[in-house]
């Protein structure tokens, strides 16, 4: 049978770019890519790139405040956002033509266009042509879900945040996850008054709790209105915004709304179910660990396959992927001690178990500290940095690694070399303290906070 290509990739992100790329230039495979939007996909263009960007914009209100404090001269201004929103977009398109040229370089063809799957073998172009290929890659990521009435009154998902024309003046955002906590600190660090609802009783479900309560006690004192267990019960455009009547009854007029209730895998209209591929209840595409599909010969990585929704993650599944079928060196992505950053404000870094989690396994010690940090102590900002080591009593292994502190997404990269290394209690201890930092309280907290 004769293909047109060794490997067809459907999608341009973070996990179909690196596995082209790999199949192309270390596999020697034909390789093509097709991608319906832009180069790059969601964390390049409408995610943590852009965020990112934001949340170093969002920053400066404080920096310059603090400036004050530490003996600077300084005027007060405004924040240009048009202007910002140029600078941004001129860096979005800088890197995507850089994937976009590595891609070309490693010998990728590829098509601007969707793509759609016909059967095990062939891909359709939005064009009409049909492509064989003897592996076809999904890597299709996820696209933002909102409720039916938020969608019905206009309401806005994260895709639209980096291209409002003008900041609004006052914001909700409804949702309790990593993209509404982030939002509402960088709006609110924009200086639009954010409102935040979340429907339980604490935002960042899944992180560990202490944790969780120290951002959202330095998110509320840092602005934003955080209402926990708090939820809309109706939603309608009005003149000048949104009226939104919430879950007690209230009723207030916002001029945006953000919904961040999650994402969902972008499946539909893929064609995967008629090629033999059962979807899952998420619409999620189901994979082996080696990401292969119940059809040989389609696999799938990233966010469509709903297993750690991360870029990083999807691009060693994209990796390993390419270098088990191309390169003769079988691997499987690590799904294991997967550490990450919620880039609040203050910031967390998260790596392991959560003490519930690891209390619910046998009997832990927890290391825990809250402190002022010298930096914010002396601009007499009331910003506590939190570390946290949770500890299995049997062995001394460290099994979680919990930090809120400005850098707290550099901190626990580090962290996170440890804890997979196995390092106990005792490794933290012997390990020299770097001072003054902040990072230091890691290797230094002598006595257990509490046992169980
Ligand atoms: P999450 O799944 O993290 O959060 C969704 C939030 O919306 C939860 O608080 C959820 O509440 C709430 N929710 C869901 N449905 C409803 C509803 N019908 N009404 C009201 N609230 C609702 O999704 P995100 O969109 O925040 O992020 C998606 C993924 O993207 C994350 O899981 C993460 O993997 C990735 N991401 C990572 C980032 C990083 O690494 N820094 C940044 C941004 C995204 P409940 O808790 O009750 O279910």
């Amino acid at each position: 049978m004769a293909f047109d290509y060794d490997l067809f990739v459907i999608g341009g992100g973070s996990g179909g770019v690196r596995a082209a790329r790999i199949a192309a230039s270390e596999g020697g495979a034909s390789v093509a890519l097709a991608e319906e939007s832009r180069m790059g996909g969601t964390c390049v263009i409408r995610g943590c790139v852009p965020k990112k960007l934001m949340v170093f914009a969002a920053d400066f209100p404080t920096a310059m405040a603090d400036a004050r404090a530490y003996g600077w001269r300084l005027e007060a201004g405004g924040f240009d956002w048009p202007r910002f929103r140029t600078s941004l977009h001129e860096e979005l398109a800088r890197l995507e033509g850089i994937y976009r040229a590595n891609l070309q370089r490693a010998g990728v063809s590829i098509f601007d266009q969707r793509a759609t799957i016909e059967d095990a073998h062939t891909v359709v172009l939005a064009d009409g042509r049909r492509v064989r290929a003897r592996h076809i890659l999904v890597a299709t990521g996820g696209r933002p879900w909102l409720p039916e009435a938020a969608t019905a009154a206009g309401a806005l998902s994260s895709d639209a945040l980096f291209d409002l024309d003008s900041l609004p003046r006052s914001l909700l955002i409804v949702g309790g996850g990593y993209i509404a906590s982030e939002f509402a600190s960088i709006y609110s660090g924009f200086g639009v008054e954010v409102t935040q609802f979340y429907r339980g009783q604490q935002i960042l479900r899944g992180f560990d709790d202490e944790a969780r309560e120290h951002v959202a006690g330095a998110m509320r004192a840092r602005g934003v209105g955080l209402e926990t267990e708090t939820d809309v019960a109706a939603i309608d455009r009005v003149a000048d915004g949104f009226r939104v009547t919430d879950s007690q009854g209230r009723v207030r007029v916002f001029e945006q709304v953000l919904y961040a209730t999650g994402r969902a895998p972008n499946t539909g209209g893929l064609g995967l179910e008629a090629a033999g591929v059962a979807l899952g209840p998420r619409g999620e595409v189901p994979v082996d660990a080696h990401s292969q599909t119940a059809v040989p010969s389609i696999h799938a990585v990233g966010d469509v396959t709903d297993r750690i929704n991360l870029t990083p993650v999807a691009i060693r599944e994209g990796e390993a992927f390419a270098r088990t079928m191309f390169c003769a060196t079988p691997r499987a992505a690590d799904h294991d001690l997967v550490a990450s950053a919620v880039f609040t404000r203050p910031e967390m870094g998260a790596v392991g178990l959560t003490e519930a989690e690891a209390a619910a396994q046998g009997p832990v010690e927890i290391y825990s500290a809250a402190f002022r940090p010298m930096h914010s102590s002396f601009a007499r900002r009331d910003d506590r940095a939190m570390m946290k080591l949770v500890v299995r009593r049997v062995d001394r292994r460290v099994l979680g690694c919990h930090i809120v502190a400005d850098g707290a997404g550099e901190m626990i990269q580090l962290a996170a070399i440890a804890l997979k290394m196995g390092a106990t209690k005792e490794d933290f201890d012997r390990t020299m303290a770097v001072h003054p930092t902040m990072a230091e309280e890691l290797v230094t907290m002598k006595a257990p906070t509490r046992s169980t």
